[in-house]
């Protein structure tokens, strides 16, 4: 039980990575507010950790509205008494060549993950600052944290962003003992993944087969997929770290598509 009496806000834990970092977390003994757009999948998730003998509320929250992610953290505060833990998740893939990616599928993309990682955040530390408490602030990166591929611009762009955002949080979070990192998964196969793999075949011109296995997995070390539990583990080890020696870094669990 390393995250006994804490509490921790997942944005986007309806599902994927999210819903097993909050599973995680429950078994881990934290309460886990699940953060999302859609509420009735939130309830759900947290249905099932209760079942389980978990802590767990759904929450409603579009992260690129402001008044709504303060609203649905204040919520957390007022359920829980206390916020530990934000997992900045939340995310969508939008792929198309630069060169016909819409302006407005850009703003989209830009909103939900680097406004969302923001108002996020600026919702949080209130509370993690209150009397130098502190607590840990995780940012779901990608790979694309640190490479590119094509038809990914807006993606590339918001997830090299994450890194900035975390790297002054370290910084301006030190002095009040918050914590930061971004995890930085190589392709997981959930919804969000699924999704792009038809999309990629036909923007490439080329089969399905070969977008997961040249495309997907083709720089990784063995050919295989990253795992939602490989994600939740990873969080759970940045989450639980016993001292503030760890902060401002990107952690990257990809099956070595990406070494830093
Ligand atoms: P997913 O589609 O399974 O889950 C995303 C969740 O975010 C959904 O529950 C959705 O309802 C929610 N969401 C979407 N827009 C929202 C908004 N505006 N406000 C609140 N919630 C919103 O996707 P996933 O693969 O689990 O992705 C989670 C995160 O992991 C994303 O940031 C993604 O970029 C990142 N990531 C995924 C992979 C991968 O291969 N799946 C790899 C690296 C990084």
């Amino acid at each position: 039980m390393q995250l006994n009496g804490k509490v921790a806000l997942i944005t986007g834990a309806a599902s994927g990575i999210g819903k097993a970092i909050a599973e995680t977390y429950a078994k881990a003994g934290a309460a886990v507010a699940i953060a999302d757009i859609n509420l009735a999948a939130a309830q759900a998730s947290a249905d099932e950790i209760k079942a389980n003998g978990g802590k767990a509320i759904g929450v409603a929250m579009d992260v690129t509205n402001e008044e709504a992610v303060n609203a649905g953290t204040k919520a957390v505060v007022e359920a829980f008494g206390q916020l530990d833990i934000l997992i900045s998740n939340a995310g969508i893939q939008i792929v198309s060549p630069l060169v016909d990616y819409k302006f407005s599928d850009w703003k989209k993309m830009q909103a939900i993950h680097v406004d969302g990682a923001f108002l996020t955040t600026k919702a949080a530390l209130p509370y993690m600052y209150q009397d130098n408490r502190g607590g840990t602030v995780i940012y779901m990166g990608s790979v694309h944290s640190h490479e590119a591929s094509k038809l990914k611009s807006a993606y590339v762009a918001a997830k090299h962003a994450l890194l900035g955002l975390c790297r002054v949080l370290a910084k301006e979070g030190g002095e009040h003992n918050v914590r930061t990192h971004v995890i930085c998964p190589g392709f997981v196969r959930t919804p969000l993944v699924e999704k792009q793999i038809p999309e990629q075949a036909k923007e490439l011109g080329i089969s399905e087969e070969q977008v997961i296995k040249s495309v997907m997995l083709g720089n990784t070390v063995d050919g295989t997929f990253t795992t939602v539990e490989d994600v939740a583990q990873t969080a759970l080890f940045l989450a639980a770290f016993p001292s503030n020696a760890l902060t401002g870094q990107s952690i990257v669990v990809s099956h070595g598509w990406y070494m830093q």
